[in-house]
């Protein structure tokens, strides 16, 4: 079969939920038997959002190549469990960069440089190579934004061109929007709808399907209504209310079988789908409700409710596998080092405590303290990527009694620098290019056999995803090694630390990757797993 593109776009207004939407699409139809694979459009200037601050855009994910993600990529990855890559992310910033490059060296040979056609190609090119290099069955674009927002338009313009060229029996518009609820006379309202299918129209594209977001239930008159006015068959409008969990999504899809409306639009046959394993996973959720776990995530980004979302999902999906409701709270690390009265009763309510990855020296005394507090008082503890770097640092104060000790990226001077820059990441620092520069992407690691990790993994050899500049100083490896705090994972190419354990506790471990790109709701991954099997232990002690 010849791959079938459809393109997801949004209107009304931004944060509908596009990506769940494209993801759980993108699930129904691996569960059909099809190969899927997922491309993001991002409209910002930004070459990747690598750089992007994540109180502003959320979580950074990474993929296996190395690739600094939006996080749409996460849920795709969660949801379709397909190994993404540099090819589905395309930002305008990429182009650009490109474009500019190509025309100082001479290449467009004295021509006018043009967002037609010479921005638009790129884009269409991108999804070419994306379909190829994927050898997808159904390759599915999300256009990030909204319609009729300035820095989108050029992808719109390519959508348009794409389906003109590739022809309407091989591409599928999909349109989101929000029918608001007005309070003053109890009513949903399809106007906003109307109009953003207009600004399609005005674009030159006519959606072949509507999902309408909604907080409340849709009446059938309502679906009809839109149907007729946006000129779309009544079947495909489909309700998308707003729901407990976004694992739901998929199974609401096909009870409106949105998979038979894609291949009735595409010519092929109905096919069955297999959707056991996601019913069991809504089955799970939905019985865990009455058990709570408290995971305390100890972050300074935690204004922003995405910044950690993959940790969260993970932690989640971990409570789904040993039937229990995990309960997240995030905890300030900068109030905890103002020893805030709240925020340290928020940490001592918690089963188990998380210190994600971050950047720069805000916030860190108190994780220090967080970490002090779990090894002292047996708490579970799991550290990820920066939380393992903490977790050294603490020990080898407290255990050690060693003064001046702190990670160069804190203070460049510190006479103890038990994690250091890597050798590699000093001349980026220097040059400040900070752009996708961090050792990122999957590297392997051998676990050690007798380590908590092994017994987690029951394999020897991992591969996990990285992005950081600085590591365990291995001048410090024995003498830690000896007191305590054991080496449970290496990168045997480099010798690097990838995993530490205290030995005298019954979980704290820390890992200098990124293990929650790699867990899926439907498979938690083997650390998060354990560390809230370790977690219901202690609530039940
Ligand atoms: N800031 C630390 C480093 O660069 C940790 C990075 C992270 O947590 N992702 O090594």
């Amino acid at each position: 079969m010849s791959t079938k593109y459809i393109f997801v776009t949004g209107g009304v207004c931004s944060g509908l939920g596009k990506g769940i939407a494209t993801a759980s699409i993108g699930a129904l139809l691996k569960a059909s038997g099809y190969k899927v694979y997922t491309v993001k459009m991002d409209p910002y200037l930004n070459p990747d959002p690598g750089t992007m601050s994540p109180f502003q855009h959320g979580e950074v994910f990474v993929t296996d190549d190395g690739y600094e993600a939006d996080l749409d990529l996460g849920h795709y990855e969660r949801f379709i469990d397909v190994p993404l890559s540099r090819h589905s992310n395309l930002t305008s910033g990429q182009i650009y960069q490109e474009i500019l490059d190509k025309e100082r060296k001479g290449d467009y040979l004295g021509k006018t440089v043009q967002v037609v056609p010479h921005i638009t190609n790129k884009i269409k090119d991108f999804i070419k190579s994306s379909a190829k290099n994927s050898s997808a069955d159904f390759l599915l674009i999300e256009i990030g934004g909204t319609v009729g927002d300035i820095e989108g338009e050029p992808y719109f313009e390519a959508a348009r061109q794409f389906h003109h060229e590739v022809g309407d029996d091989n591409v599928m518009f999909i349109h989101l929007t929000l029918l608001p609820y007005l309070k003053t006379s109890g009513e949903l309202k399809t106007k906003p709808t109307q109009m953003s299918v207009k600004e399609l129209e005005k674009r030159g594209i006519h959606p072949d399907m509507i999902l309408a977001r909604s907080d409340y239930d849709i009446a059938k008159e309502l679906l009809g209504k839109i149907a007729m006015f946006c000129d779309v068959p009544e079947n495909a409008v489909i309700p998308a209310p707003t729901i407990s969990s976004i694992y739901e999504v998929p199974q609401n899809f096909a009870k409106t079988k949105v998979p038979s409306i894609i291949f009735k639009k595409f010519g092929l046959d109905d096919k069955k789908f297999d959707l056991r394993e996601w019913n069991n996973l809504v089955k799970k959720i939905k019985s865990s409700n009455g058990h709570s776990l408290i995971i305390a995530k100890v972050g300074k980004y935690t204004s922003h409710g995405d910044a950690y979302i993959s940790v969260d999902e993970a932690l989640k999906s971990a409570g789904f596998a040993h039937n229990v409701k995990v309960k997240i709270i995030a905890v300030d690390s900068e109030k905890i080092e103002k020893k805030d009265k709240k925020e340290l009763r928020n940490l001592k309510s918690a089963d188990g405590i998380v210190v994600p990855g971050g950047f720069g020296v805000r916030g860190i005394e108190g994780k220090i303290m967080v970490a002090k507090y779990a090894r002292e008082n047996k708490i579970p503890y799991f550290g990820l990527c920066l939380g393992m770097q903490i977790m050294t640092i603490e020990f080898t104060r407290y255990v050690l009694k060693t003064k001046n000790v702190n990670s160069e990226e804190f203070d460049r001077k510190t006479i103890n620098p038990v994690i250091h820059i890597m050798h590699d990441q000093k001349k980026n620092i220097e040059a400040s290019h900070y752009g996708a520069t961090m050792r990122l992407g999957a590297y392997e690691a051998r676990l050690i056999k007798d380590s908590l990790s092994y017994q987690a993994y029951g394999q020897e050899k991992i591969s996990e995803r990285h992005r950081h500049r600085y590591e365990f100083n291995n001048d410090y490896r024995e003498m830690l090694g000896k007191n305590g705090l054991r080496v449970a994972g290496i990168n045997p190419q480099r010798n690097l630390v990838e995993i530490v354990e205290v030995k005298d506790h019954p979980w704290m471990i820390g890992v200098q990757f990124h293990p929650e790109f790699k867990s899926r709701p439907l498979r938690s991954h083997p650390l998060f797993f354990d560390f809230i099997k370790a977690s219901i232990k202690h609530q039940r002690a």
